[in-house]
């Protein structure tokens, strides 16, 4: 049964009674006394990610050295462990997910192996609207190449400063571009882009094509192998609540398994022979050869917890609440919040297919000083300069109540003026 969306208390309510996912909040710790809608910048910690560290302390005492070979999952395979437990959400087969570094550090590791300029084909295709890591990492690699970024980083960009068209992006895939590397879901508008199409219009133009998934991981499904997408990374502290600078994730389809990984390092090699100590690299025949380091073991662990516990609650039904929460938000903005003296606009796509885990609520005066009294209010959102305020329910541990709630703080915080200046 769904219940329709209505901008009413009572929808909250029978939306919270019908919800088959809220038992998953008694398993996390949130802040005493808050409304969490910060998951999109740190998740907060599970009960089952706590118990995964717990126990690999629990081995790193009882075994020291001997942790890395023995006992039931010895962290020699820990990068390979943990990405084939994200596998399945995005879609990839196990062994071309590989949980290692982080992110910007594997989009370096990727945009090395898939950035070959030849000929005309010269240029790396982003977006005006990408998250700045993103770009300074490409800019950097394409001047190792002896390329110029103001002359070989293009950028695709937004007319209305908060979504890309993807049919512009589609027309900016020329002969000349190499690589093309995109967001999945934009961190400020969560716009979510079409992969399947982008993938698709890229591949006609002999472009290969990279996302990064760290505003979709976790929120929603991904179907990488099938979309043919090239590579991707995605970080793991988000939607996957690994904790603050969890090691993140990168994905190579396996038609890419013979790149060849130039920021090599000893555990890119075949497991098999890396400790035989050879001067010469042999990288591991799957995504394993673009790990460099040892892995973030005790970083990593919690991943354990918390990818199993995702995996529990089935990324379909997260998505399909994710969905209902960003929806119920929208309504209520739209009902209470739009009119003056409020002012509050929706900056997120309003087509389900087209908007991820959070929703951008735009102010063009005092949106920072909103965003402080919420904070003061005990509601926990972010802040992206210069108007937008972030809000993100988790399917996980939120109800459709705290939104409610959280309508109601905004309302009363521009009713009493704390938003002005100096209040
Ligand atoms: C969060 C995020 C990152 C984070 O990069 P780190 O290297 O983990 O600090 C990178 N790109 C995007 C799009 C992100 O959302």
């Amino acid at each position: 049964m769904t219940i329709p969306i209505e901008p009413t208390e009572a929808c909250a309510f029978a939306l919270d009674r019908a919800d088959p996912l809220a038992p998953f909040r008694d398993r996390f710790y949130l802040p005493p006394g808050t409304i969490y809608l910060d998951g999109n910048s740190l998740g907060p910690l599970s009960r089952d990610a706590e118990a995964a560290l717990l126990q690999t302390l629990e081995d790193w005492k009882g075994r020291a050295i001997a942790g890395w070979f023995e006992g039931p999952r010895p962290w020699l395979g820990r990068a390979r462990e943990i990405g084939a437990l994200a596998a399945g959400m995005m879609g990839a087969a196990p062994d071309e997910v590989v949980h290692s570094a982080t992110t910007t550090v594997n989009i370096h590791a990727l945009a090395a192996s898939f950035y070959r300029p030849e000929g005309r084909r010269v240029k790396i295709l982003a977006d005006a609207l990408n998250f700045p890591t993103d770009l300074y990492a490409l800019r950097g690699q394409l001047r190792l190449r002896g390329r110029s970024p103001e002359r070989d980083l293009v950028l695709v960009p937004s007319d209305d400063g908060r979504t890309l068209d993807e049919e512009r992006i589609a027309a900016m895939l020329t002969e000349e571009v190499a690589l093309a590397w995109l967001p999945s879901v934009l961190y400020r508008s969560g716009q979510l882009l079409d992969m399947a199409y982008l993938t698709a219009r890229a591949h006609e133009k002999g472009v290969l094509v990279g996302f990064d998934c760290s505003h979709s991981a976790g929120a929603l499904p991904h179907a990488l192998d099938s979309w043919g997408v090239d590579c991707a990374a995605w970080c793991s502290y988000k939607y996957l609540n690994g904790g603050p600078g969890a090691s993140a994730f990168l994905y190579v389809n396996r038609r890419h398994f013979d790149r060849e990984p130039l920021l090599a390092g000893w555990f890119g090699n075949r497991p098999e022979t890396m400790f035989d100590m050879a001067l010469d690299f042999e990288p591991a025949p799957d995504a394993g050869r673009w790990q460099i380091s040892s892995p973030g073991v005790l970083g990593s662990s919690t991943l354990r917890g918390s990818l199993a516990m995702i995996e529990d609650a089935g990324i379909e039904a997260i998505r399909r609440k994710s969905l209902a929460m960003t929806a119920y938000l929208v309504a209520l903005l739209d009902e209470y919040l739009a009119a003056p003296p409020y002012a509050f606009r929706v900056g997120s796509p309003r087509e389900d297919a087209r908007r991820g885990g959070h929703v951008a609520v735009e102010r063009d005066e005092g949106a920072e000083r909103v965003c402080e009294a919420l904070i003061a209010r005990g509601v926990v959102p972010d802040f992206r300069p210069p108007s937008v305020i972030r809000l993100c329910p988790s399917p996980l541990y939120g109800t459709f109540h705290e939104i409610w709630q959280t309508a109601g703080h905004l309302k009363a915080i521009v009713d009493g003026g704390e938003q002005r200046p100096g209040s």
